[in-house]
């Protein structure tokens, strides 16, 4: 309907007269799904939500022909006492700290005139003109940016090992194989600021003395991955991708490669094999992809979230970046917010933001007046946390000291109604569907799990079935090869701990 509704209103520009006057921008997400599709009607910055079709020729000649703002079809919370607030007065916006989302929502992904309007190309012009490549590599260390796409390794340290590696040719490459269940947050700055992610590729290629780079996106993208192309083509007629960029010498070119839609493809050995066009499997670490990466040569990894950060960090300078966030995680997180609760979409907040603010404050609470039960986080590979922890600050560390973890940002609320152990079932049947079978502990401990939990559902279990299930994830997650096993086990472990009682009113022997 989006795409119809823009077909729409230019019909109705052309009806009321107005093509000449009014402008309308196609922007990417603007993260509060719950209330789409969304129309901002600018210089009053009038936010209509859940816009129909129908809707479209009122707001057109009431709004945009007569002056008259249509209030009815005002977002509720963007109109109070006759006056509209500014949109991030409003609370779903409020506590929000954009700065991997700055672009998205506002410009036209497809234009590059307003990637560049919103300074745009200004630091990888400032890294190639002013500073040298450890120069970038100590700005990104002090900054503090740890890895988004879920492990939080320090991203400084990232582009340092690649810089120093030893080697003829070297590669940049970015993880946009996101494939948590219910996770959309690289989906979205891609589709709505591609350039960032393609400046800030530049930016770490001239950085660790690579020339060349790669963004692997998953297929089931295609708008994402048609606006990076489009990106990637205006980049280079306007000399910002290829030979010499900014007449400096500094050649980089940037190519995409599709994945299949493979879960492991997210993890990065098996993500460097599947470029190389093989298998995508995990190779045993070490020799990590600083050293040994794409056609064994050095490789700089990050993802897309990751990415988006680093031109902001290179303007605005290390310091700025480390003052947001807490002591050992600096800076925002993007997280895709769902489940039971009002406001689901895409928020950003700064890291040290509390649960409670991000699902009362930012998320609207819990629907219908339910008692709020868990929220997931970190995915299939993450862990649930229940309402006693709900004023704990978001950082990696509290997360994980929590059983769960930061992950890539999925974050899914759980309310009364949810039974846990289906909770930990939907996961782990996930992770099983995933697996790409190459070691034992992974392919076959994960489906005997899986068989564990369906006997317990059924209520046909045991406590000695609860006591084996546990037993067996703690074998998993310390015996698997690669992350996805190795976390698997996650949801099941979480919710052992903190739901036991829902666990033991499955079994019949309850003790
Ligand atoms: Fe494959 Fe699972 Fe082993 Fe990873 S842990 S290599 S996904 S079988």
């Amino acid at each position: 309907d989006s795409f119809k509704m823009i077909d729409e209103f230019d019909e109705a520009f052309k009806k009321y007269g107005l093509e000449k006057e009014v402008k309308l921008v196609k922007t990417g997400c603007f993260g509060l799904c719950e209330a789409g599709p969304i129309v901002i009607v600018y210089p009053e910055g009038a936010f209509y939500s859940h816009v129909k079709l129908s809707d479209i020729d009122r707001i057109t000649e009431e709004h945009l022909l007569k002056g008259r703002i249509v209030t009815d079809l005002l977002y509720k919370e963007s109109y109070v006492g006759d006056q509209i607030k500014a949109i991030d007065e409003v609370g779903f916006y409020k506590k929000q700290t954009r700065i991997a989302l700055r672009n998205c929502g506002v410009i036209n992904p497809e234009v590059i005139e307003e990637y560049i309007a919103y300074d745009g190309y200004k630091a990888l012009g400032k890294v190639l003109t002013e500073m040298q490549p450890e120069e970038v590599v100590d700005i990104m260390k002090r900054s503090g940016l740890r890895g988004r796409g879920g492990g939080g390794f320090p991203a400084g340290l990232k582009w340092e090992f690649t810089a120093k590696a030893e080697g003829d040719e070297k590669y940049v490459a970015c993880n946009a194989d996101e494939g948590d269940p219910g996770a959309f947050m690289d989906r979205s700055v891609l589709e709505g600021d591609p350039h960032v992610v393609i400046e800030a590729m530049a930016i770490a290629a001239y950085a660790a003395g690579a020339n060349r780079g790669y963004v692997y996106i998953r297929a089931e993208y295609p708008i994402a991955v048609e606006r990076l192309e489009i990106a990637i083509g205006q980049a280079r007629e306007n000399g910002l991708l290829g030979k010499d960029i900014f007449g400096t010498g500094f050649d980089f070119e940037l190519e995409i490669r599709l994945g299949a839609g493979a879960f492991v493809c997210g993890e990065e050995t098996a993500l460097i094999n599947s470029i190389e066009g093989k298998r995508g499997m995990p190779r045993p670490r070490p020799p990590f992809p600083a050293q040994k990466g794409i056609w064994n040569k050095p490789t700089l990894l990050n993802n897309v979230e990751t990415y988006a950060n680093v031109p902001r960090i290179i303007l605005n300078g290390a310091e700025w970046f480390a003052s947001i966030g807490t002591e050992k995680s600096k800076g925002t997180k993007v997280f895709a917010l769902g489940g039971k609760i009002n406001n689901t979409g895409l928020v950003e907040i700064a890291m040290g933001t509390t649960l409670k603010e991000v699902i009362y404050d930012i998320g609207g609470g819990i629907p219908d007046g339910k008692a709020f039960k868990a929220v997931q986080t970190g995915g299939p590979s993450g862990g649930c946390i229940t309402a006693e922890h709900l004023d704990t600050p978001i950082d990696y560390d509290n997360l994980i000291e929590l059983g769960s973890m930061m992950g890539s940002g999925g974050m899914i609320v759980m309310d009364e109604d949810n039974c846990m152990v289906d909770i930990a079932r939907f996961f782990l049947d996930f992770t099983v569907e995933e697996s790409c079978g190459k070691c034992t502990p992974c392919r076959e401990g994960t489906k005997r799990m899986l068989e564990l939990l369906d006997i317990i559902s059924e209520g046909k279990g045991t406590v000695a079935d609860l006591d084996k299930l546990e037993s067996l994830a703690k074998t998993i997650k310390s015996s698997s090869l690669c992350g996805l096993g190795q976390t698997a086990p996650n949801p099941v472990l979480s919710t052992l701990k903190y739901f036991r009682d829902e666990y033991d009113a499955h079994v019949h022997d309850k003790s």
